[in-house]
């Protein structure tokens, strides 16, 4: 099938944690982060001199577009809105603000606009962290604790089932969804990532219902049928350290990936120059539109 395509370097950002893809239909960028550098990254396909970088620390991890205009973020200490005109940063919510050795990690909103992200240590400590639900109202709920490094979020088209990774599990995890509150239950492993395609990071779900997972340490992004656990197709990537992956373009027909350089010694980045930075690649498959932040 499509193992042999090559990926394409679109930006060669050299970002030292690049994360968080996501794709803005409205405007047709793609956002993106390197959430050691504090920076938001905002690509024009097509038109990369216009491309943009905002410095929003600490730790940007997530961006989301959200329904009444402008984005929504995650910083170390919660939840923020942004406004990239006027650059204005308001807090919309605070999580976790006294573990100051905690920051944020992925989010995604589900299909009803609630912002879920995660947290994990700024120590490589396990379990510290937690998954949290913003709704519209910007009340937070907790919805997992002793979580290590939280990542990976994607639901199913009809949005119940939520599709979950903490990174030093190795496993993708399922829960039955309830989109009219937000719970979650019936927690199961869908996904078990064998130990020499490194740890899963982040994750998309394309239009089949199948999930695309970005391997920290794995050298690609595989496609994985959740229903039976089956590994369905392996895109390699020039980067070892591949950090998440989502849909986007037009037509959601083009693969955009992410990579880190955190780490790395001179001699690896010698046989990895592009670490860091965007990828692409488009596959014949489509992927799913994000949904965006309801309040
Ligand atoms: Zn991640």
């Amino acid at each position: 099938m499509s193992t042999t395509m090559n990926v394409s370097l679109v930006s060669n950002s050299k970002a030292l944690l690049g994360e968080g893809p996501v794709w803005n239909t409205t405007t047709g960028q793609l956002y993106w982060l390197d959430i050691l550098e504090h920076n938001l990254h905002i690509h024009n396909p097509g038109h990369p001199q216009n491309d943009d970088i905002i410095t929003i620390p600490p730790y940007i991890s997530s961006v989301i577009t959200r329904q009444s205009g402008g984005i929504v973020l995650t910083l170390q200490d919660g939840f923020y809105s942004y406004d990239l005109s006027t650059r204005e940063l308001t807090l919309l919510a605070e999580v976790e603000s006294s573990l100051t050795d905690n920051r944020f990690n992925d989010g995604k909103c589900d299909p009803r606009g609630r912002y879920l992200a995660g947290t994990m240590s700024l120590s490589n400590q396990l379990s510290k962290g937690s998954l949290y639900s913003m709704d519209r109202e910007y009340k937070v709920t907790t919805l997992l604790t002793e979580v290590s490094i939280s990542n990976g979020l994607a639901w199913s088209a009809e949005g119940n089932t939520l599709y979950f990774i903490d990174t030093p599990t190795r496993n993708v995890v399922a829960f039955d969804y309830e989109l009219e509150t937000g719970h979650i239950s019936n927690r199961r492993v869908v996904v078990q990532i064998p130990d020499h395609l490194g740890f899963p990071d982040g994750m998309t779900i394309d239009a089949e219902g199948m999930l695309w997972v970005a391997h920290w340490g794995g050298w690609c992004v595989t496609r994985w049928n959740p229903l039976n656990g089956q590994l369905l197709q392996t895109v390699p990537v020039p980067a070892s350290q591949v950090t998440s992956c989502t849909f986007g373009g037009t037509d959601l027909d083009t693969l955009y990936i992410t990579t880190a350089r955190v780490g790395l010694s001179e001699e690896e980045l010698s046989k990895q120059p592009d670490a860091g930075g965007l990828f692409i690649i488009k596959l014949g498959i489509t992927g799913t539109s994000s949904t965006a932040f309801a309040g």
